[in-house]
């Protein structure tokens, strides 16, 4: 099992105690058979011991210096009984290892570095969900907090911790006044230029989700041919059609770049397919959204991790909600500050510029598909028609957004 300490991955220097009872120095014993460990090993060195989220804490401190490492598992990332037994241990004078054991999150790992633990023993598969840099980034977001103890006071910063290690920088978020400036500078430019003011403003990682259709290829074309520093990602429903995979493929070779993709994680697909259905999204506006819940929005969280940025290719006359949006605004929820440098462009703008530069286009708008997503949620428009006609479009106009620009 991979342990996650401040450091990354690394690889556990403590044994397990297998069903012989061999026990021997350097190894994690279950705490009922700890007191017959410690009679085994006499002198010879120290012991870890785990106990359960749930158990008291008594028995386990009883041993004193003998025991070097406490390890506490939990089986479900919701059970938050750990984080307290970890501080009522600190709390009791326990100096030795602190150790979660169960499927942690990278932001519970900052939190539980907070209330006194040292690392993570997680499952391989656990770990693979996230990259050893969203960990690390994680970690880094406790460091100085933890210097100071993992006393109570040191709550108070826990949530600005947790923000400022999504974001993967520690720059203070900007004021409403300074984005309110920052608006008014970029209504002023044009596309590269709007990019690269954004670019130059925000300190540390930005991204661009793409999904490939007119807008998104017209600030890729942007964002390469400038030379900016901003991540490419796209969010592969699995849904996808295959048109937008040969953009995909015709985008990267155009422009010899990887654009990174993001995909839903396997576990919860798996749970809501088996709950509604492979196509259960036609059912309800609950369940659609339920869809779009895991094969969007959790993977744009995942993606939008570690960054401060995020840029997007929305327009401001695709939707009465859009219409609402700025040039440059805060998604607080998400910790990042958000462009849309296409905000003001209409359609014919974008598909003059499109035209104008020569940028690959997805086939299927000229069959009449203004907006791509999902094959299954997305129709052609008949003239006349809006342009976001064509999504979900058995559901009522004020239902339809997929969750990633509403939060
Ligand atoms: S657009 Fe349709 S298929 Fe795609 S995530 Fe949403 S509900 Fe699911």
């Amino acid at each position: 099992m991979p342990i996650v300490t401040d450091e990354g991955f690394q690889a556990d220097d403590w044994a397990r105690a297998g069903e012989t009872l061999s026990w021997r120095a350097g190894m994690i014993v279950p705490l009922d058979v700890a007191g017959c460990a410690l009679d085994a090993i006499g002198d010879k060195g120290t012991i870890g011991i785990e106990i359960a989220s749930g158990e008291e804490i008594d028995q386990a401190l009883s041993y004193g210096p003998r025991v070097d490492l406490i390890a506490v598992r939990f089986e479900k990332f919701a059970d938050g009984r750990f984080f307290s037994l970890g501080r009522r241990l600190r709390d009791a004078g326990f100096t030795g290892r602190l150790r979660a054991v169960g499927p942690l999150l990278p932001d519970q790992y900052a939190f539980a570095r907070s209330c006194g633990f040292d690392e993570a023993e997680i499952s391989g598969a656990h770990a693979a969900k996230k990259t050893e840099p969203q960990w690390r980034t994680a970690a880094e977001s406790i460091g100085v907090s933890y210097q100071s103890g993992y006393s109570h006071a040191a709550q108070k910063t826990i949530l600005e911790m947790r923000r400022a290690a999504r974001r993967g920088t520690s720059a203070p978020f900007p004021s409403d006044d300074q984005l309110a400036v920052w608006e008014e500078v970029m209504a002023a430019l044009d596309l590269p230029g709007r990019l690269s003011f954004f670019r130059s403003r925000i300190e540390g990682r930005i991204v661009f989700t793409t999904g490939f259709g007119l807008e998104d290829q017209a600030v890729v074309h942007a964002i390469l041919t400038e030379g900016l520093d901003i991540d490419l990602v796209t969010l592969d429903t699995g849904r996808l059609f295959p048109e937008t995979y040969d953009v995909w493929a015709a985008t990267e070779k155009r422009y010899g770049v990887r654009i990174t993709a993001i995909y839903p994680d396997q576990d919860e697909l798996a749970a809501l397919v088996a709950h509604q259905g492979i196509n259960g999204f036609y059912e309800s506006v609950e369940a659609r959204k339920a869809c779009c819940q895991a094969r969007k929005v959790e993977p744009l969280n995942r993606a939008l991790f570690g960054s401060a940025g995020w840029v997007t290719g929305i327009r401001a006359d695709q939707s009465k909600n859009r219409n609402a949006m700025r040039f440059i605004e805060a998604d607080r929820a998400r910790g990042v500050v958000k462009s849309n440098p296409l905000l003001d462009w209409s359609r014919s703008e974008t598909e003059a510029y499109a035209a104008e530069q020569g940028i690959v286009l997805n086939p299927l708008h000229e069959k009449g598909f203004a907006s791509i997503g999902c094959a299954p949620c997305t129709r052609a428009i008949e003239p006349g028609e809006h342009e976001r006609a064509g999504r979900w479009w058995w559901e009522e106009e004020n239902k339809k957004e997929c969750g990633l620009h509403t939060s």
